[in-house]
């Protein structure tokens, strides 16, 4: 399996092979419904979890609202501590930025506390293109990199992979990257995380450059967040001399006070910790302790273009606890690779077609990945409608193509697919403006009605595969009606 989501077919297509996948079914839904009932029972604890969730939301939204002037005070905060800060309009960018802050250290390895932002951008392969190696070092993510996998959830990227088959990679790769794995290595938990951690310790003490991402950045005073539980995190953003945080520009928070309210919610969303195992927050850099130089890269990469939707940009409160990731069915049955993207599942469904736009076949089908049964919504703890945002991308990829700007406002991009759709559109509408047509052609429509197909053709025929036509009734409504009733045509 390739490191990469390039190329992905449609989801349809991708979900297919996961779906007839047994084991992989069975991983999924015993991690899915454990993760979700320790959620609910960590969320039932808090009695003002609506309040919590409503000021996650606000704070959010306000942020997002004045993020100009949050990312201005950001950049003079990070500055004025110590730190520099880059700006990255696309992913290319972002990674010829940060291979030349490795080159300029003369270092040809690396190691990364797990990051979304990188794995969006592709930094691994980037910086594998100019020699060097980057080792993830978070647990899941170093199954993902031994297995030559792709992750297939937030939180837990090896979700799909059980024990032995963690074992397996372990005895077959580890060796290949390092210290290999202990002679005779069984699949109980405690041996494969003493595997992992003597693997991982001497990277963490050869290495001169950490890599990390991060959940928040405060913008009043500089300082960057890292949420974890294994300590992997505050090994890499400690140890190593150079440090460079890849972080999107929407993780921004105006201040320390607003950060009270996500180190409450994220953890008992995520994890279903009342708080998490490792929180670890830098500024700048000091003399005495910690990395000597430190780079933040501020990552926009669709980011703008989501603001720009009145109703998409929602997507960009999300917190990446994963929670709508654990009760989704449809993310339950499809697992996380045939999303196409580091964001899997409900929030995948709607930050990847933002992001990316919709032109490709997966971005234009992610939209639909869904029963729109809205368990998304109500477990997110920043309230994001997801089912309505879904709405919205299904109608731009309907419209045909990405929003454009006229002036201050968004549209659609002029309609230029789905042919049949807009044809049969355009013939209700002829037909609802013209009454006398209307009732001749239900009535030819009644009067036909055991000749009429039992499934559509062309175009229609995939959405009748698996749906009842509705029966065509022996009378029209409108002749009940002025059988039942008399006098004039109901209107
Ligand atoms: S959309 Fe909401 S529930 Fe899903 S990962 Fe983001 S914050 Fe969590």
């Amino acid at each position: 399996m390739s490191g990469t989501f390039v190329g992905m077919p449609a989801f349809p297509e991708a979900a297919r092979e996961a779906v007839a996948d047994r084991t992989l079914r069975g991983n999924l839904r015993h991690a899915t419904h454990t993760i979700r009932a320790k959620r609910e029972k960590a969320v039932a604890e808090v009695s003002d979890w609506a309040e919590l969730r409503e000021a996650g939301r606000r704070i959010k939204d306000h942020t997002l609202r004045h993020l100009d002037r949050y990312l201005v005070q950001l950049e003079e905060s990070v500055t004025a501590a110590g730190g520099t800060v880059h700006w990255a309009a696309d992913a290319a960018e972002a990674n010829r930025i940060v291979a030349r802050l490795v080159a300029e250290t003369g270092e040809s390895e690396v190691v990364k506390v797990k990051s979304m932002a990188t794995q969006e951008i592709g930094l691994n392969e980037a910086l594998e293109a100019e020699g060097v190696r980057a080792y993830e070092t978070d647990l899941a993510e170093l199954i993902v990199q031994l297995g030559k996998d792709r992750p297939s959830h937030i939180l837990v990227p090896a979700i799909h992979r059980n024990r032995g088959e963690i074992r397996d990679v372990f005895r077959r790769e580890m060796g290949a990257w390092g210290r290999p794995a202990p002679e005779g290595l069984t699949d109980t938990p405690a041996e494969l995380a003493e595997a992992a951690r003597l693997h991982l310790r001497e990277k963490f003490l050869r290495a001169r450059v950490g890599i990390s991402g991060a959940n928040f950045m405060i913008a009043e005073t500089g300082t960057l967040v890292v949420v974890e539980s294994e300590g992997n995190g505050r090994m890499c953003l400690t140890l190593p001399e150079t440090l460079i945080s890849v972080v999107g520009i929407e993780k921004i928070l105006p201040t320390w006070r607003d950060l009270e309210v996500f180190l409450q919610t994220l953890p008992r969303s995520s994890t279903a910790e009342r708080m998490n195992p490792y929180t670890s927050m830098w500024t700048g850099t000091t003399d005495e302790d910690g990395p000597r130089a430190f780079h933040l890269v501020l990552l926009d990469n669709g980011r703008t273009d989501t603001l720009a939707d009145e109703v998409g940009r929602q997507a960009l409160r999300c917190i990446r606890c994963s929670a709508c990731l654990n009760v989704c069915p449809v993310y339950e049955r499809a697992g996380g690779h045939a999303y196409g993207s580091v964001y899997p599942g409900p929030i995948g469904a709607i930050l990847s077609p933002q992001l990316r736009g919709t032109a490709s076949g997966i971005d234009a089908s992610l939209p639909y990945a869904s029963s729109l049964c809205g368990a998304c919504y109500e477990v997110c703890p920043v309230a994001i409608d997801i089912p309505e945002v879904l709405v919205r991308l299904r109608e731009r990829v309907v419209e045909g193509g990405p929003v454009v700007r006229d002036g201050n406002r968004v549209v659609l991009r002029p309609a230029k697919g789905h042919a049949a759709e807009r044809a049969a559109m355009r013939a209700a509408r002829w037909a609802f403006a013209r009454p006398g047509a209307l009732r001749a052609g239900q009535r030819l429509a009644s009067r036909t009605r055991r000749l009429h197909p039992r499934t559509l053709p062309g175009p229609g025929r995939a959405w009748s595969a698996t749906r009842d036509l509705p029966a065509v009734p022996a009378e029209p409504f409108r002749d009940w009606w002025r059988r039942t009733r008399g006098g004039e045509e109901a209107e």
